[in-house]
């Protein structure tokens, strides 16, 4: 090991020459294998002497990554899929090689400074004012807990004697949401949405009146999810901003999937009053075309989360010298991969325009596959897509019978759309983040229905 030696060089030239197949052309579909059929295929593959790279690139290749579901695969609409662009996925091999440090100021600095750029970009798009800043963490989830916790320290700030504390959002909020309630031992306030889903200034006013009322807790923060997961839909942000505000409460808004929208001009005004955000997060790795895992998590005022996440000890003092800004003051994080980097790259060499483009290009596939829908003599749309998630149903199907078509779309390797549900109800949803989905794509799989 710790040895450039000529097997390295073979080695080397196989990766390299893999992951720019990988790069280059529409990868299969694939699917998921049982651990016993894999053991049976490869076996024990850690041993005290070693397979050698070659071969233990041999089963990653052969038998491993097939086992694992392209999420960039144009007909993967499932959940929120990805769509990394090929200059952010080659310059992930190069971060891969470089050994660089995201944590601080002093060991990453060029690095962090290009991140910067990039949360900058995000916080504009935003209209957050210039002092607004933040990170990249892990994911959506890790980055609603690092800002709901900074919003709680505020609210301890404000009302020290509150002994039990809340979070409101919309009962369509994402699960991270109430698994960051959880982390934190605060209540969770679900307040129903109006009737076409959206959350808005009037149930918040309502809510949080009544949930005060009965006094068993305090809510320090309200969160709006700028597209929901399931559906696409937009709280209102400016009246949910607005009425938050008003109660000197943190606004925080969840866009890990939507926000990417914000880069579309069309679909710009959806997100009006966005910029009354104390916090925000939008996941890179979603709808930006970045690869796994990066969440852009920025404040408003980022002084506030330093207040809250910096890791303080004798071996770290030599980090905060001069007030540098170091990413690891702003999640729940210390040691970080400079995961925004190749999103900032795909940003440099593409420019915001083709970002705007390509975002537009799926919007406009969601609006065809929409159309197509209403058109299925089988099929009903759901509501008319917000984003780029066009939910429906297939008139006279169970349950089983949406599962029986899941499962049987990617064993035919046609596609990756598992069922989900509404209101009880079983429903299928296009997820369309690729702007390699075509619409011939969609014709396939609707075809299938
Ligand atoms: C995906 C998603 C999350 C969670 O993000 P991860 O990166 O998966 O942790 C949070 N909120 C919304 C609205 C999402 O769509």
């Amino acid at each position: 090991m710790h040895e450039f030696t000529s097997e390295l060089e073979i080695l080397a030239g196989k990766a390299l020459a893999y992951s720019l197949e990988r790069l280059k052309d529409d990868p299969p579909l694939d699917g998921p294998r049982s651990a016993q059929d894999l053991f049976a295929e490869v076996g024990q593959t850690i041993t005290a002497q070693g397979m050698g790279g070659i071969e233990a690139l041999a089963v990653f290749t052969d038998v491993l990554a097939r086992a694992c579901i392209s999420t960039d695969h144009p007909r993967n609409l499932a959940y929120i899929p990805s769509a990394p662009s090929e200059h952010a996925n080659l310059f992930d091999l190069v971060v891969g090689a470089s050994a660089l440090y995201g944590g601080s100021w002093q060991e990453g600095a060029g690095a962090v400074f290009a991140e910067n750029q990039a949360l900058r970009w995000i916080a504009d798009l935003a209209g957050l004012p210039s002092s607004a800043g933040g990170v990249f963490a892990q994911g959506g989830t890790v980055g609603n807990l690092s800002a709901l916790v900074v919003a709680r320290a505020q609210a301890r700030k404000r009302w020290p004697d509150t002994t039990r504390w809340a979070i409101a959002c919309s009962a369509e909020a994402h699960s991270s949401i109430a698994s960051a309630a959880q982390v934190m031992d605060v209540d969770l306030l679900l307040i129903q949405p109006s009737s076409d889903g959206k959350l808005t200034g009037v149930e918040v006013a309502r809510d949080l009146v009544e949930f005060h009322k009965k006094g068993s807790a305090r809510v320090f923060a309200v969160v709006a999810t700028a597209g929901t997961t399931n559906l696409g839909i937009i709280d209102d942000l400016k009246s949910v901003g607005t009425e938050t505000k008003k109660r000197d409460l943190w606004f925080h808004a969840d866009g890990a999937y939507g926000l990417a929208a914000l880069c579309a001009p069309s679909a710009r005004p959806k997100f009006d009053g966005i910029e009354l955000v104390d916090s925000l997060i939008v996941d890179p790795h979603k709808w930006l075309f970045a690869p796994f895992d990066a969440c852009a998590l920025i404040y408003r005022n980022p002084e506030l989360a330093k207040e809250v996440h910096s890791q303080n000890a004798s071996y770290l003092d030599a980090l905060h010298e001069g007030g540098s800004w170091n990413p690891s003051d702003y999640a729940i994080n210390l040691t970080r991969r400079t995961r925004g980097l190749p999103f900032w790259f795909s940003l440099a060499a593409n420019g915001t325009d083709a970002y705007a483009t390509a975002m537009e290009k799926t919007l406009e596939i969601a609006q065809v596959a929409a159309e197509k829908i209403r058109q299925h003599p089988r099929l009903e749309l759901l509501r008319d897509p917000e984003l780029s998630v066009v939910a429906f149903t297939r008139t006279g199907w169970q349950k089983s019978d949406y599962k029986k078509w899941s499962d049987d779309l990617l064993a035919d390797q046609i596609g990756f759309i598992p069922a989900s549900s509404h209101q009880g109800q079983p429903i299928l949803r296009f997820a369309i983040v690729n702007p390699w989905t075509k619409v011939s794509d969609i014709e396939q799989i609707l075809a299938t229905l």
